[in-house]
């Protein structure tokens, strides 16, 4: 048996994100002993890099806004296949996490007469994101570590220690969810990435909020965390995956230089007046208004403009289209080949406001392009394309308690969770699901941890057959040439020299960026199935040398497992809903098709057991299933239009 250490808590939260923080401090105050696992450093996790700004309708701008106007718009943007209780909840309560933000110390910006300043964003109908410059994720995190800490100091003069009831372990990876012998969770098994030391911790609650995929495809806004971890732990656990083909391109990455290609050029610069022009100057996205749109979009260039000063007078231009319309419409331009010298658009607010407006609104954007690409962006356009960004899919949860599907004691919440954003998120609605579902998150788990503790069953016990199992697992790519990774299923292997982990990383990428990326094809996707097939098996082999002390190639050889269960995903959902709708785009079938709207894409682990050595690398190792969507509650579908619900649903569901 494996020598672990092993620790107790009530509630692991894995992730320390927005979703994640938020979470731990509701399970905390809840009274659960709660352990936070990140990744990477405290403090550093994709929610510090979002920029424009949390969304929610508090009216401050504008006192048309209410939560039915934000449900509405966050179902529009997601083309109807959001978890609609979801939608709810978030449209609901994101004013609430705001003000509390700011009751645990955040600094927003302000409207001139002192309140939280709103700003425009694609999709939104009134300016609704809270904001803080363009750096409002570092303010959420600030917010939420500092209410941690003052947390961590009641505990110190009730307990005499800091970390009695709230305990954050950094720089620790964890690589499984632990079940005990009735099927429910456990715990956790984890790497130190410094010392390379495994250890255990038990708890009868879970929280996944290990936030997106992004590193999967080669051009990528995301950073070196995301390699879809929560989704494959959840798939390995027997949780099912909702919606995986819902990959979200940002339209606006940066092109150049090579060197920082896909990193984020925030749509607030569009929020703020950015305009999107072709080679040949023209302001293009007036030919992409899509007829499901065309009622609430400016339909010339002066309408447009005015909008910026009289909203209520005017529509939106078409540049605030949601993400994945603009980001199709850059990519046919380029295509076209009207596009910039390195392969985008331009997009310039340099005509637009006057330099030190531009550089007081969006700060990290002006000194983004100076640095990286020696571009002022108060005197020349940027030069920005598609780049992927966020992942709508993820854990199948129940949408008031989070709570994973078919696994007791597993929660979900973040950009882990899927249903909240449908088919394509608007922008700002991440920052405030992560508020909103990770508080629900926190709260459930922590119930469900005291509810086992009473229970007949009692507190679950961790398996010692399952943490060998783990560390065996975690081991192996330092034997990728030894005797265990010649037998059984792996026996055709036998021989041959391991494989380099950067090199299938790179192969990964490239695979899903062509071929399942923007726009897909129903050969290519085939193609990239194939391809994945291929990729698996070698990766069996993924070998590192050296030690476990802080070893990259190490933990990277371990993050391909999750990559691969997750891109596969990606690609199956892909290649089975044939039609166009939000973040999936199909050249072969490329309308949205209403009968689609009723149909939600279950992703599952072949194999039940969680062992992965047993599947047929020919077949892949998820199944796909199909499962109808729940109808969307009466009182929720009369907040539309007659006209407009004939767009999206279909004929059953319209005479229902
Ligand atoms: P994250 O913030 O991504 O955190 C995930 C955590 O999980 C990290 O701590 C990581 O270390 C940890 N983790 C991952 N795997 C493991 C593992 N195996 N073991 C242990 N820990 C693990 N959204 C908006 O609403 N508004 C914006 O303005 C906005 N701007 C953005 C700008 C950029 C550049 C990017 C990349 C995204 C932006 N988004 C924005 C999206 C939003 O930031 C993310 O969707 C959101 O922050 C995800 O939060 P999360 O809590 O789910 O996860």
């Amino acid at each position: 048996m494996a020598q672990v250490e092993r620790q107790q808590w009530d509630v692991v939260v894995v992730g320390a994100g927005g979703a994640g923080l938020r979470a731990a401090i509701e399970a905390r105050e809840q009274g659960a002993r709660t352990a936070v696992i990140c990744k990477s450093l405290f403090g550093k996790a994709h929610t510090v890099m979002a920029e424009g700004g949390i969304a929610a309708s508090m009216g401050n701008v504008n006192a048309g806004d209410n939560w039915q106007v934000h449900f509405r718009d966050t179902m529009r943007g997601g083309k109807f296949l959001n978890q609609w209780r979801m939608a709810e909840l978030h449209a609901k309560e994101a004013p609430d996490r705001v003000w509390e933000l700011e009751t645990w110390g955040a600094l927003f910006d302000r409207t001139k007469d002192g309140r939280i300043s709103q700003r425009n964003f694609g999709g939104h109908e009134y300016p609704r994101l809270a904001h803080v410059g363009d750096r409002t994720g570092l303010e959420l995190i600030r917010t939420l570590q500092q209410k941690i800490v003052s947390l961590q100091q009641e505990d110190f003069k009730e307990h005499g220690d800091y970390e009695a009831r709230i305990k954050v372990f950094q720089e620790c990876t964890v690589t499984r969810v632990l079940k005990d012998d009735e099927g429910r969770v456990s715990g956790v098994f984890c790497y130190e990435r410094e010392s390379g030391r495994f250890f255990v911790i038990e708890a009868p609650s879970v929280v996944l909020a290990t936030g997106g995929i992004g590193k999967s495809f080669k051009v990528t806004s995301n950073s070196w965390e995301y390699t879809g971890d929560g989704h494959a732990l959840a798939l390995l656990a027997g949780a099912p995956l909702l919606n995986m083909e819902f990959v979200q391109f940002h339209p606006t990455g940066m092109v150049w230089p090579p060197s920082v290609k896909g990193i984020l050029v925030t749509e607030s610069v569009r929020g703020d007046g950015g305009v999107l022009r072709n080679s040949d100057g023209k302001r293009f996205m007036f030919d992409y208004i899509p007829d499901v749109f065309k009622e609430q979009y400016a339909q010339t260039e002066e309408e447009g403009d005015r909008w910026y000063e009289d909203p209520d007078h005017n529509r939106r231009p078409p540049e605030l289209l949601p993400r994945d319309e603009v980001a199709r419409a850059i990519n046919s331009e380029v295509k076209a080949g009207r596009g910039s010298p390195h392969g985008g658009v331009f997009l310039d607010v340099s005509t637009r406001m006057p330099a030190e407006v531009v550089r007081r609104r969006l700060p990290s954007m002006y000194h983004q392009f100076k640095e990286l690409a020696d571009v002022d962006i108060t005197a020349e356009p940027m030069e920005v394309g598609p780049t992927c960004h966020y992942v709508m899919g993820g854990v199948a949860v129940d949408s008031d308690t989070a709570a994973a599907r078919g696994v007791p004691g597993l929660f979900a919440a973040g950009e882990v969770a899927g249903g909240m954003h449908g088919s394509n998120r608007l922008g700002g609605n991440s920052l405030s699901d992560l508020l909103v579902f990770g508080r629900r998150a926190g709260l459930h788990a922590a119930e469900y941890a005291a509810g086992a503790d009473s229970s007949d069953a009692g507190r679950p016990v961790v398996v010692d057959s399952e943490v060998d199992a783990a560390a065996a697992e975690a081991l192996r790519p330092f034997s990728a040439e030894g005797p265990e990774a010649r037998t059984g299923d792996d026996a055709a292997a036998a021989g041959l020299p391991p494989e380099n982990p950067y090199t299938l990383h790179q192969e990964l990428q490239q695979t899903m960026n062509d071929l399942v990326g923007i726009i897909r094809r129903e050969g290519e996707m085939e193609k990239a199935l194939e391809k994945l097939g291929e990729l698996r098996v070698r990766a069996r082999r993924a070998g590192v040398e050296g030690h476990r002390q802080f070893n990259p190639g190490w933990h990277l050889s371990l993050d391909l497992r999750n990559m691969l269960l997750v891109s596969e995903c990606i690609a199956r959902a892909a290649l089975e809903r044939t039609e166009s709708r939000g973040g999936h785009t199909r050249e072969d079938h490329a309308t949205m098709d209403r009968a689609w709207r009723r149909v939600n894409l279950i992703c599952r682990l072949s194999d039940p057991t969680g062992g992965l050595a047993a599947t047929d690398p020919q077949r892949g190792q998820i199944d796909l299933s199909r499962e109808e969507t729940e109808p969307v509650r009466p009182d929720l579908l009369a907040l539309f239009e007659k006209e407009e619900l004939v767009k999206y649903l279909a004929e059953e569901e319209l005479s229902e």
